[in-house]
């Protein structure tokens, strides 16, 4: 079973939250864009903070918009995925990232007491507001979160899959920097990524990946494209190459998945890892769904009774 670290968690709180200063945001999007999305990279100063140099690949860290919400009361924060390595952008962990995209969008009602009939356009307030900060804008930030979402202890003990939908790559960048450009140098192990985006203008990071792919022989990078000629999502990718690239590794004792992104890829993944006889491997499932057969599983009973194992790190919304 793999060992995972411990890790530093809630240095700051989020009510008494500590200044970064933005030093880069650039489109993490390519040019010829199709989708209505906006991705950007975003990196933060956080030198001379308790936050400096105690981020780990997987953790997040909170960011506390200005301003107040409807009921007058201070916005509350947002977490944000760690993009960098524990080193930082800056190779001394005083710079870290992350990866927002705007969210933009028509108001729908979330709760009791809101209007039904309101369609108004709504813009996220926090997402906007990092995506709108420029070079030299202060930010509130807090962090870290997030203890389970983590990189083992001996990371040449296993090999990994990490699969992605849009956002969800942000922690997978941290963690293949920090596997292949790490100062003891990069990892022995088999790395497989695959990310899913509507169009390959939305592949992001995709620069840095397709070098990690040509420089090292044990990094895969997969690409699952949505809306393209051939559309396909990322757990439909793993499943048409299941016996020569991803079952090795994942029936393997050393084999751990990672996913993170859209809940539809985990409910994919769930009923392909049941279907391939690996749900002992990756999966624990509640004696409820016992000897319910995989084309029965639906998207309610694998919420309410799935749990991943030790193997399995999920972050998806
Ligand atoms: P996006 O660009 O809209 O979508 C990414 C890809 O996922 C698209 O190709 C999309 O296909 C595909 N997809 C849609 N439904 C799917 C399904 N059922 N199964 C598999 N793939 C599916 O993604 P995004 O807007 O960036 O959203 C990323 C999500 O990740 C957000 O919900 C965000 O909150 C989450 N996230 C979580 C963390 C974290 O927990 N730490 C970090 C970052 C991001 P089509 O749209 O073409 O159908």
């Amino acid at each position: 079973m793999p060992e995972f670290p411990e890790v530093p968690m809630n240095l700051v709180k989020p009510k008494e939250p500590v200044i970064g200063k933005v030093v880069g945001s650039e489109t993490c999007l390519k040019g010829g864009r199709k989708s209505a999305g906006f991705v950007r990279h975003v990196a933060i100063d956080v030198s001379g903070t308790p936050l400096e140099g105690q981020l780990y690949p997987g953790q997040s860290f909170g960011i506390v918009p200005p301003g107040e919400d409807e009921n007058g009361k201070p916005h509350k924060v947002r977490l944000y995925s760690l993009a960098s390595p524990s080193w930082g952008e800056d190779g001394e962990g005083k710079v870290i990232s992350t990866t927002p995209k705007r969210v933009i969008d028509e108001f729908t009602s979330q709760k009791d007491g809101d209007d039904e009939s309101c369609h108004e356009l709504f813009l996220g307030v926090c997402s906007n507001y990092i995506c709108d900060a420029k070079v030299g804008d202060e930010v509130q930030v807090c962090g870290p979160n997030g203890k389970r979402f983590l990189l083992p202890v001996d990371r040449n003990a296993h090999d990994y899959v990490f699969m992605a939908t849009g956002t969800g790559i942000a922690p997978f960048r941290s963690m293949c920097m920090e596997l292949f450009d790490h100062p003891d140098g990069p990892t022995s192990s088999q790395v497989h990524l695959v990310m899913g985006s509507p169009y390959e203008s939305d592949l992001l990071y995709d620069d840095l990946f397709r070098g990690y792919a040509e420089k090292h022989d044990n990094f895969h990078y997969h690409t699952a494209i949505s809306r393209g000629a051939n559309k396909q999502y990322v757990h439909g990718l793993v499943e048409s190459q299941w016996e020569d690239v991803f079952n090795p590794v994942l029936s393997s004792e050393r084999g751990l998945l990672y996913m993170c992104g859209l809940i539809g890829m985990q409910f994919g993944v769930y009923q392909l890892l049941g279907e391939r006889g690996l749900s002992d491997d990756y999966m624990e499932i509640k004696d409820e769904l016992q000897g319910v057969p995989v084309s029965d599983w639906d998207r309610e009973t694998m919420r309410r009774y799935i749990r991943p194992s030790e193997r399995m790190m999920v972050e998806v919304y």
